[in-house]
C-alpha cells in the first residue's frame, strides 16, 4: 500500500461527505484520501470541514457549515450535545444508531475472529432511550461566571461542559447536582485542578439503584476529610427522599484514574442494593454494576438461554466482578464457580451469594488463566463458562485453559 502524504492543513476548508463512524462514535469523511474525524457530523451528511488538528495519516476537523443533512439526524434534545463528550449519538434516530452499532460488533466479528456474521440475530436495542444510565462521574470545575460547576469532557479533552443535567442519566441526578452545587459554592471548597494537582473536590459520582429507588452520593476528594461535610449531608437528605448513602472517596493520586482506594462513610451503610434478575446486589462505589439495569437483565436472561444450563452441570464465572451475571443463572446448575482476581470484588461476590441464599456458589480470587490449572488438580471440569472480560479482553491461556461444552461470551 502507497503511503498517504498528507495534504489537509490546519484551519483550512474543504467539502466531504461523511461515509462512516469511529467506534468512538465521531463521523468520518475522506478528503484526498486522509481520514478526517468530524465529532458531532452523521452518515450521509454533506459538510464543510474546517481542520483543526493534523496528524501523520488522518486529521481531526469540526463542521463548518452542514450543507445537506444526512436522512438519519434528528434535532438534538440536548443543548449542549454538541460540545459535550458524554454522548456521541444525541443527533441521529436511535434505528441508525443500532444499525452502527450491529455493524461495528459484525465486522468486529468476521474481521478479527473470522466468524460467518450471516448467523448473527438483530440487535435488541435499549428499553428506554433516555434515563437510563444508573451511574454518573462528574468532573468538578470552576465555570466561566467563577462558579463551582459539574459536567463531563468535551471530547478529547479534559475541558469540562458544565451541566445541569443529563437526559442519559436518572433525574434524580439532576436533584443531586443542584444540591451539591449549591453546597460547594457556598462552602467555597476548591474544586480540583489536575494541572496543579491542588484542589479538592475532583468528582461527583453518582450511583441510583432504580428497582429500590436508593442513591449513593459519592465525593471523590484530593483529601481524607471536607470543611463542612456535615452541611452536605443535611442537604442532601433534607433535600431527596431516596438518599440512601454518603461516600467520601480519597483520591490524592496524579492519576485519570476516578476512585481512590479509600472510602469513608458520611451517611448511611455506605452502599445501596439493586435487584437484578429477581436477586439483590450490594452496589458500594467501587464495585462494578452494569450502567443500563434493564438491559443487563435482558442480556443475562439471553445469555442464560443460550447456555441452556442443565441441573447437575458445573458453571464457570470467569472476571465475575461481584457475581452478577453467574449468581443470576446459579440456581439451574448443581455448581458454580466464580474466577475475579479484585478481593474487595470477590467479597461482595461471597456476600451477594449469602445475601441471596445461593450456597452452591463459590468464589475464587485469582488471575482468570491460573484458576484454569486451579481447577484441573481439583478434578473440576466445567460444562459452561462465561467470560465477560475487561476491555483487553482475555488472554490466550484462558482461551486454551478451559474445555467445555460451550463459551457464553458477553
Ligand atoms: N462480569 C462482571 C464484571 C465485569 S468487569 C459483571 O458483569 O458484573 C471485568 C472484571 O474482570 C473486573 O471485575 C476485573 O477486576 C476483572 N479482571 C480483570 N483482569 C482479570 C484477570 N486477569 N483475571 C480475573 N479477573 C480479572
Amino acid at each position: 500500500m502507497g503511503m498517504i502524504v498528507l495534504e489537509l492543513k490546519k484551519n483550512e476548508i474543504y467539502q466531504a461527505k461523511v461515509i462512516d463512524y469511529t467506534t468512538e462514535g465521531s463521523g468520518v469523511c475522506k478528503i484526498d484520501g486522509a481520514a478526517v474525524f468530524v465529532p458531532s457530523s452523521a452518515v450521509g451528511d454533506e459538510i464543510l470541514v474546517k481542520i483543526l488538528k493534523t496528524a501523520k495519516n488522518y486529521a481531526y476537523g469540526k463542521i463548518e457549515k452542514l450543507i445537506v443533512p444526512s436522512p438519519d439526524r434528528i434535532c438534538s434534545d440536548c443543548q449542549i450535545s454538541q460540545q459535550c463528550g458524554g454522548c456521541s449519538f444525541r443527533h441521529i434516530n436511535y434505528k441508525s444508531e443500532l444499525m452502527f452499532k450491529q455493524k461495528r460488533v459484525s465486522d468486529a466479528l468476521s474481521r478479527i475472529g473470522g466468524i460467518d456474521t450471516k448467523k448473527i440475530s438483530n440487535i435488541r436495542g435499549s428499553v428506554s432511550e433516555n434515563r437510563y444510565r444508573n451511574k454518573a462521574q462528574l468532573p468538578v470545575t470552576i465555570d466561566r461566571d467563577g462558579k463551582i460547576s459539574v459536567g463531563f469532557f468535551a471530547p478529547r479533552s479534559h475541558r469540562v461542559i458544565p451541566l445541569n443535567k443529563c437526559l442519559l442519566q436518572s433525574e434524580i441526578f439532576d436533584e443531586a447536582i443542584k444540591v451539591f452545587l449549591e453546597w460547594a459554592n457556598n462552602t467555597n471548597i476548591k474544586p480540583y485542578d489536575e494541572s496543579t494537582h491542588t484542589g479538592v473536590l475532583r468528582h461527583l459520582y453518582l450511583r441510583y439503584a432504580e428497582k429500590t429507588n436508593e442513591l449513593m452520593v459519592c465525593i471523590v476528594a484530593n483529601a481524607k476529610e471536607l470543611r463542612k461535610e456535615k452541611q452536605l449531608v443535611r442537604m442532601l437528605s433534607e433535600n431527596i427522599d431516596c438518599l440512601k448513602t454518603v461516600v467520601l472517596n480519597t483520591n490524592t493520586k496524579k492519576t485519570n484514574v476516578i476512585t481512590g482506594t479509600f472510602c469513608r462513610t458520611l451517611y448511611g451503610d455506605g452502599y445501596i442494593t439493586d435487584e437484578l434478575c429477581g436477586l439483590k446486589f450490594r452496589i458500594s462505589p467501587l464495585s462494578f454494576y452494569q450502567v443500563n439495569r434493564d438491559q443487563a437483565e435482558i442480556l443475562y436472561n439471553i445469555a442464560s438461554e443460550f447456555a441452556d444450563l442443565k441441573p447437575n452441570e458445573t458453571l464457570v464465572d470467569l472476571y465475575c466482578g461481584t457475581g452478577t451475571i453467574g449468581l443470576s443463572m446459579a440456581k439451574k446448575v448443581r455448581r458454580l464457580i466464580g474466577v475475579e482476581i479484585i478481593p474487595e470484588a470477590i467479597q461482595d461476590a461471597r456476600k451477594n451469594a449469602l445475601y441471596n441464599d445461593i450456597n452452591n456458589a463459590e468464589f475464587i480470587c485469582a488471575d482468570a488463566s491460573s484458576a484454569a490449572e486451579k481447577l484441573e488438580t481439583r478434578g473440576i471440569q466445567p460444562d459452561c463458562v462465561i467470560v465477560d472480560p475487561p476491555r483487553k479482553g482475555c488472554d490466550t491461556n484462558v482461551r486454551s485453559g478451559y474445555t467445555c461444552k460451550g463459551y457464553i461470551s458477553f
